[in-house]
């Protein structure tokens, strides 16, 4: 059990507001804020480079962290600046060219489908989608339909931003990995608020952000890529961080997943984003993950029960992210009413998820994705405030 007063003590924004985005970007935990800024004045104090030194084996000892986190070796971690910066890094390493394919999801995040398109039209490869089953995963006997050894990658979001849906990860990695491709899974949604292991899930590249489940701070983002897919990929977007000017004409590339960093980076944010990973470890992922599905079927519970409210949630397994709608008006409505009774909601919208909202024929969801931190009397207010409108 996770102590609530505790971690709402740790989290003075969660006592003024019902605080039900952890999906968009969570409040940060009091030893994560510490850190950030306690870096920001020391090099005010002292200048950005000497800071950064008296701190090299934090720095350091933060590859051992996510690597204990995301199931990997600390040396296939790599620490960025944005999840989608991680997926991009990795993506642009994968080698494509005319008549490759590469497989998405139904679910597929805009901020992925964009960069497979776009080098899809410029390689001559191609993008198909797998189907979703009868309860909204991918389904795994489509995709072994699909595979064949013109398949270079899929592309699968654990956890979509749009509803509670957990894919079935290891299923689809197992099926890939027969037919020779490579998996890259986004574990945007999902860090934080479930398991996700390299090892236990088989994928070969994870990328991940700081700010939402995790409760980092903005502007972080983690890699991992696995050492058995290493050797597949061409790492591009390199500098002298990543790779050395050994001779005049001559770069060598290091041969961890290092190669996926830059030299500049915020190491306020980088020591902030370690100080969560080990907040989320000391509680326990295993905790975190019933607590949150705790407050999730709190909310679905409460939110069937008014009328004109239809809970959209789809999949077998469910996250911590609810989305609803709410005949007669429309996301962002919903989200305005609600934040004037302190209820820090978000919407969803289409262009973020297109195949699937087409599919499903929605405009619009309300978001609500509640943390651990949030009290079941807070879910009830929620509740109260979206019945308010109906
Ligand atoms: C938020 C999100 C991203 C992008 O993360 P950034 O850190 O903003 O780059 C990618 N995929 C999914 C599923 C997301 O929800």
């Amino acid at each position: 059990m996770i102590d609530l007063t505790a971690v709402r003590a740790d989290t003075p924004g969660a006592a003024e507001r019902v605080f039900l985005d952890s999906a968009g970007s969570s409040l940060p935990p009091r030893p994560v804020l510490d850190e950030v800024i306690g870096h920001l004045r020391r090099e005010a104090e002292i200048g950005g480079y000497v800071a950064a030194r008296e701190r090299a084996d934090d720095l350091e000892a933060g590859y051992g962290v996510f690597a204990e986190l995301l199931g990997a070796h600390p040396d296939e971690v790599a620490f960025t600046d944005s999840a989608t910066r991680s997926w991009l890094a990795a993506f642009d390493a994968v080698p494509l060219g005319k008549g490759d394919r590469v497989l998405v999801t139904e679910v597929e995040y805009a901020g992925n489908a964009i960069p497979i398109l776009h080098r899809a039209q410029e390689v001559g490869a191609e993008v198909l989608t797998i189907p979703s089953d009868a309860v909204g995963q991918v389904d795994v006997e489509a995709l072994k339909d699909l595979l064949d050894e013109r398949v270079k990658l899929v592309s699968l979001v654990h956890a979509p931003t749009n509803g509670g849906l957990v894919n079935p990860v290891r299923e689809v990695a197992s099926a890939a990995h027969e037919a020779g491709a490579l998996v890259l899974l986004d574990a945007c949604q999902s860090m934080g608020q479930l398991p996700v292991r390299a090892d236990d899930l088989d994928v070969d590249i994870i990328s991940a952000t700081g700010r939402k489940w995790l409760r980092g701070p903005r502007g972080t983002g983690v890699l991992v890529v696995r050492r058995t897919a290493a050797d597949r990929l061409r790492p591009r977007l390199v500098d002298l961080h990543s790779a050395e000017w050994v001779g005049p004409d001559e770069v060598e590339l290091r041969s961890d997943a290092r190669v996926y960093e830059l030299w500049e980076t915020s190491v306020a944010d980088r020591l902030g984003l370690i100080a969560a990973a080990r907040y989320a470890l000391d509680l326990g992922i295993d905790q975190i993950t019933a607590e949150v599905r705790a407050r999730a079927e709190h909310l679905r519970t409460g939110l069937r029960a008014l009328p004109g409210v239809e809970v959209r949630d789809i999949g077998a397994e469910l996250s911590g992210i609810v989305t609803f709608t709410v005949e007669g008006h429309d996301a962002v409505a919903v989200r305005d009413h609600l934040a004037r009774h302190d209820v820090v909601a978000t919407s969803s919208h289409l262009s973020s998820t297109r195949i699937d909202m087409t599919r499903r024929r929605i405009e619009g969801l309300v978001r609500m994705s509640p943390h651990y931190f949030v009290s079941p009397d807070q879910l009830d207010r929620a509740v109260e405030a979206v019945a308010a409108l109906t």
